[in-house]
């Protein structure tokens, strides 16, 4: 979808994939910076390493304790993460006060970081994130301490589910649980779909299938369904305008994704 858009926007730049060993990570930015790159994404296992070897990272990055997106500046390379601006996106598009608004987030990987700032910055309520592993949790949490000044954040595991569904206002899968490898699968029980309010939005960060067995199962109750291809385009068009200081052609790209995974 980058080299779509380089194409269409006819500047003179190409989008590359470079496999990068962990301990190579240092030696890798130093090349690029020699040889002039614009910026560069960078992924799994990657995303945390990264922050020291860089000059600067925004407060984005900082709460998330995780880098995708990386730009030249004077200083030398900066970091920020947009997978915050590309969750937030199909969310700020339905215009909603979201004060009132309980977000139950399904997962507590590095994504669910990206969803908790998004929650964030829309000024949820409450933001309930559920997990299976209560050390991980305790330290999900503790990330937060002094990022979470407005909503409250509170950690869970999935045994408090049915009591929180009834309460969620915003309900967020980012979980693996329904991906193409588990298609026939939800992190929801049948029974626990009974449990949703009718008016939740239910978000799926997963883009293939869609729409997921979760979404599926929420659509069925009356819900709002937005599925993960809108955050992955937004997030590569965000980091797009960061490199090129231009508009990225967001049609051109979302077409090209399209074709990409096969979406008709
Ligand atoms: P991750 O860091 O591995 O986190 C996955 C989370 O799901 C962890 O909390 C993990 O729990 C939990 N989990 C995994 N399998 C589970 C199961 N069977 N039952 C209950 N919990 C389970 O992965 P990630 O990077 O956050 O990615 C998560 C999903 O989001 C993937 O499907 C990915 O494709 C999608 N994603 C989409 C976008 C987009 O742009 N649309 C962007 C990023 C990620 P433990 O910690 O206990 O293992």
């Amino acid at each position: 979808m980058h080299n779509a858009a380089i194409a269409h926007l006819g500047v003179d730049y190409a989008y590359l994939p470079f496999l990068v060993q962990a301990n190579s990570l240092k030696q890798a930015i130093e090349g690029f910076a020699a040889i002039g790159l614009q910026g560069f994404n960078i992924t799994i296992p990657h995303k945390q390493a990264i922050i020291p070897l860089l000059a600067d990272i925004d407060p984005i990055a900082q709460a998330i304790g995780a880098v995708n997106t990386v730009w030249r500046t004077e200083k030398g390379w900066k970091g920020t993460n947009t997978d915050v601006a590309g969750f937030l996106h199909p969310l700020t598009l339905l215009a909603r006060d979201w004060s009132q608004t309980t977000a139950v987030i399904l997962g507590n990987g590095g994504a669910a970081r990206a969803v908790v700032a998004g929650c964030m910055q829309l000024g949820c309520a409450a933001i309930q994130v559920i997990g299976r592993d209560a050390q991980k949790l305790e330290n999900f949490l503790h990330s937060w301490v002094g990022f979470s000044r407005s909503a409250k954040v509170e950690v869970y595991t999935w045994s408090a589910l049915p009591h929180l569904l009834p309460q969620a206002g915003l309900l967020v899968n980012t979980t693996p649980i329904g991906m193409s490898s588990h298609e026939a699968r939800s992190p929801l029980t049948s029974k626990e779909t009974d449990g949703l309010a009718p008016n939740v939005i239910a978000y799926d960060l997963i883009y293939t299938p869609s729409p997921t067995v979760f979404l599926q199962q929420a659509v069925d109750r009356g819900a709002i369904a937005i599925d993960g291809l809108e955050m992955l385009l937004q997030q590569g068009a965000a980091a797009l305008e960061i490199w090129l200081q231009q508009p990225a052609p967001v049609e051109v790209m979302r077409r090209s994704l399209k074709q990409q995974l096969g979406i008709a």
